[in-house]
């Protein structure tokens, strides 16, 4: 079973940021307001995820790392219209596969926290340990058992950048959880919970001020589509398509089709040649988007590409072209 988890891991694991982006997630659809994330060299040598959500049973500790055990998921139904940022459980143990591993939790109800180790695949015994009401999971020494994935991390600062990148564009989707992250020892980034989805003072905290200033905020909805969130004017716009946010019902992804109608919007309105900045939310009834399509879920399949493009392109453009009106 180790092998098939490691071989799963190649999949799911690519780098320090895929295991934090695995583990945050985890948080999240537990509930959590607040995640801190404690890294040193890279994430390489040490990723430390401390959630407050709401726990996880120490009977259930050996389950959550074990193959196909997801408790987001009860029928081939719900994987339709799946909420949850995880679902197919197969991350934890992924990562407990090529690192060594702990998980420690404990519920509100629970009167004791306990912990599970798991080393490079071989699981420990469940342990007694006091630990506060969430969970906090420790991935040390990333591949350490498998020199042949090891040998592809790049450099302290470039997986670093990786992990502040994602973290970036969760922030941005999630400005209700606060984010504290700290790298070999020191504060790096802080970014505050203010409780108010969507005020747009993240964008600020995330993009920068000029960003925030030069926004402009779209909010529309037709035909079962909504998009909402900021394009920057053009004043803000960019050289290379560095600050482009995408989410599909709060999911971070990529789609070269609605990429193509933001930007086509933009030249179209504007002028040509530079790139348009922008956080935009897409939201849709989970059923008319497969978000089963890559196991990363950077992807997702819209059951009709043609309509959502040409949304997103008519209420950009119209929201662009009213500016210069
Ligand atoms: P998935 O997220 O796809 O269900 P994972 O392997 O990421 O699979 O996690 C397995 C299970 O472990 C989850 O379904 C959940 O029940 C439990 N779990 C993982 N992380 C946490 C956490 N931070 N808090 C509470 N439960 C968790
Ligand atoms: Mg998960």
């Amino acid at each position: 079973d180790t092998l098939i988890n490691q071989i799963a891991a190649g999949e799911v694991v690519e780098r320090p940021a895929s295991v934090v982006k695995e583990l945050v997630e985890n948080a999240l659809d537990a509930g959590a307001h607040r995640v801190d994330i404690d890294l040193e060299e890279g994430g390489v040598r040490l990723i430390r995820i401390r959630d407050d959500g709401g726990g996880i049973a120490a009977g259930e500790l050996p389950l959550a790392v074990s193959r196909h055990a997801t408790s987001k998921i009860a029928s081939l139904d719900d994987l339709e219209a799946v909420a949850t940022l995880g679902f197919r459980g197969e991350a934890l143990p992924s990562i407990a596969s090529v690192s060594r591993f702990t998980m420690s939790s404990r519920r509100d109800d629970d009167a004791h926290g306990a912990s599970l180790q798991v080393d490079g695949g071989n699981l420990g015994e469940v342990a007694p340990k006091p630990h506060p009401r969430g969970t906090t999971v420790e991935v040390r020494d990333l591949f350490y058992n498998v020199p042949a994935r090891r040998k592809f991390l790049r450099a302290e600062r470039t997986e670093l950048g990786h992990i502040e990148e994602w973290l970036r564009s969760l922030a941005l989707a999630r400005p209700d959880v606060e984010l504290r992250v700290s790298h070999n020892g020191k504060p790096s980034r802080r970014y505050k919970g203010d409780g108010q989805l969507f005020s747009g003072e993240r964008l600020g905290e995330t993009l920068g001020e000029e960003f925030a200033k030069h926004a402009l905020r779209i909010e529309h909805e037709a035909a079962g589509l909504r998009l909402h969130g900021w394009i920057a004017q053009p004043v803000y716009s960019r050289a290379s398509a560095d600050q482009q946010y995408l989410y599909v019902n709060g999911r971070s992804i990529r789609d070269r089709s609605v990429a193509h109608a933001v930007k086509q919007a933009y030249a179209d309105v504007l002028f040509h040649g530079r790139q348009p900045a922008y956080v935009l939310f897409l939201e849709l009834d989970p059923t008319r988007v497969d978000v089963n399509v890559h196991p990363a879920k950077h992807e997702v399949r819209f059951r009709d590409a043609r309509l959502v493009h040409d949304f997103v392109y008519r209420t950009l453009h119209d929201a662009l072209a009213e500016t210069r009106a």
